[in-house]
């Protein structure tokens, strides 16, 4: 997956894909744990194929 800079540098960063996953298995919505290939640490998206993570459980 290709990550943007400004992307990176805004998201939280997880040392181990563990603790990514630990929180997304925690958040009430779809999270996906995944590599990030800029700062070698995972960090989580919401973007899942087919499905918007509603608006209102981002806020
Ligand atoms: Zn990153």
């Amino acid at each position: 997956m290709k990550t943007r800079p400004g992307i990176c540098n805004r998201k939280k960063r997880f040392e181990t894909r563990e603790a990514a996953e630990d929180v997304a298995a925690r958040a009430p919505f779809t999270l996906r744990a995944y590599k990030c290939e800029l700062c070698r640490k995972y960090h989580l998206t919401s973007r899942t194929k087919g499905m918007k993570t509603p608006r209102s459980m981002l806020l």
